[in-house]
């Protein structure tokens, strides 16, 4: 069982190799999966061996948060290891080609970053980055991209007809294009969890001797639609609720897809210095069957059931293994740590007036830093103004306006955010309020229109 780190005094189990050489990084993105759909988390009727592996063998995160409660703010932070809301990317975006509709070229991305250091990198899955030309996996750093640029697709190949996002004609024909792969149209015959996990093992088996890598692996498992072939769903017979059944079945193929994800990094001799992280986009989606218990909300609120996801870390040569780490970490901590230890190269490449917004994470996992990695965590939701915070274990939720809604909880009593304390502690209320305002007043309006705006 894990242990938390400040009790462990794992120190002495990680090996004592003071620099070790440039790590590869394997980001494994789930999308829209629940707090508790993990084995983890203490998921009981959907195994997951393989993705519970990284956290046996590395780092659980009981409260890993994500930047954003819907996909392409979140990933924006992700890829960027900086607040979305500092450059506008703060609204699922339309998939109209002729706007900058994902992080600016005035920004870098993690792959930029690690492309200055020496890394082969590789986009495969679910972009949602930006469709216009410019804003393309390989003009953001990656030297390949195999998957496609919106924001959900379709998962059986036979539904994979458009030939791409010209063809697109009503609002959710983009997830029927074909694939591409590094520019190309690409026509494929499996499940496309399935097709993409190919993807990422083949990345990793022909790049590993070149030097270090990068693969992000953004599956769209197990967002909406709900498709699963019977090899996964045979293996849940006994789910009477038929969307759980095929969640369970979804999920159970990602995890089929991350364990051939690791198994490749032990075969090729890598996995001692590889940084894996294994997180959800946001939390689980009403929609899809998801569980986020005991978390409350779901994808889209500011209750910890959007924002608190499945986070789990692996590098043997640098992390301490099988322990929890309590404290609040940002999935900006990615970047943060995979660019710390990439080197100076890599740190040269930001701009000078951007810095990250991410920490790196390794000093507070050894026990060598102490107190949070963050002073805190904040959310913004700028079409509904709301703001939202962790500080510690406080958690403020605002809405100004007509209906305002003021809320506090205390989540080292109170994860589930029942108890309201915005009243009873008013004065650590208006504390939290005034520090997320003035969060706020550093970023940005949304630099495009969201995705309900669009119309084909
Ligand atoms: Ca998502």
């Amino acid at each position: 069982a894990a242990c938390a780190v400040a009790e462990c005094g794992h120190t002495a189990t990680i090996p004592s190799q003071a620099k070790p050489t440039p790590p590869n990084l394997v980001i494994i993105l789930a999308d829209d999966l629940g707090y508790a759909d993990v084995g983890f988390n203490g998921c009981d009727d959907i195994p997951t061996p393989h993705i519970d592996r990284i956290a046996a063998e590395g780092v659980r995160f009981t409260s890993g948060y994500v930047t954003a409660a819907v996909c392409g703010p979140s990933r924006a932070g992700l890829i960027t290891g900086r607040h979305q809301d500092r450059f506008g990317s703060s609204v699922n975006p339309t998939i109209d080609p002729s706007v900058i509709n994902g992080p600016p070229r005035t920004e870098r991305t993690l792959a930029e970053l690690l492309d200055a250091a020496g890394y082969t990198s590789m986009a495969v899955g679910k972009w949602h980055l930006g469709t216009h030309p410019d804003l393309y996996p390989r003009e953001r750093g990656f030297d390949e991209f195999f998957g496609f640029l919106s924001g959900g697709h379709n998962y059986l190949p036979g539904a994979l007809e458009l030939e791409d996002l010209s063809e697109v004609k009503g609002q959710w024909d983009w997830y029927r294009t074909k694939l591409l792969h590094n520019g190309f149209r690409v026509n494929t015959d499996g499940y496309l969890t399935d097709v993409l996990s190919d993807a990422g093992v083949e990345f990793i088996e022909r790049v590993h001797r070149d030097g270090p890598f990068f693969l992000y692996l953004a599956y769209n498992a197990p967002h909406t639609p709900m498709q699963a072939t019977d090899k996964y769903l045979a293996r849940f017979a006994s789910i009477n609720n038929e969307r759980r059944r095929t969640y369970a079945a979804m999920v159970s193929a990602m995890d089929d897809g991350v364990g051939r994800v690791l198994e490749a990094l032990d075969q090729s001799g890598a996995s001692d210095n590889t940084l894996v992280v294994f997180l959800s986009d946001n939390g689980g989606a009403k929609n899809n069957a998801s569980r986020n218990r005991p978390l409350r909300g779901h994808k889209g609120d500011f209750y910890e059931g959007g924002l608190r996801v499945p986070f789990a870390m692996r590098w043997p040569a640098a992390m301490p293994r099988g322990v929890d780490y309590d404290r609040p970490v940002s999935a900006l901590d990615i970047a943060g740590t995979a660019v710390a230890a990439a080197g100076p190269k890599a740190e040269a490449a930001l701009f000078p007036d951007k810095p990250l917004d991410g920490v790196d994470l390794r000093p507070y996992l050894s026990g060598k830093a102490t107190g949070d990695p963050h002073e805190a965590l904040f959310w913004r939701r700028y079409g509904r103004q709301h703001l939202a915070m962790r500080r510690g274990d406080e958690k403020l939720i605002m809405r100004p306006g007509a209906q305002p809604r003021n809320q506090l909880f205390d989540l080292g009593n109170d994860i589930g955010e029942r108890n309201n304390l915005s009243t009873a502690q008013r004065a650590a209320f208006d504390q939290l309020a005034e520090r997320v305002r003035a969060w706020a007043d550093e970023m940005v309006p949304p630099a495009y229109p969201s995705l309900g705006s669009w119309k084909p």
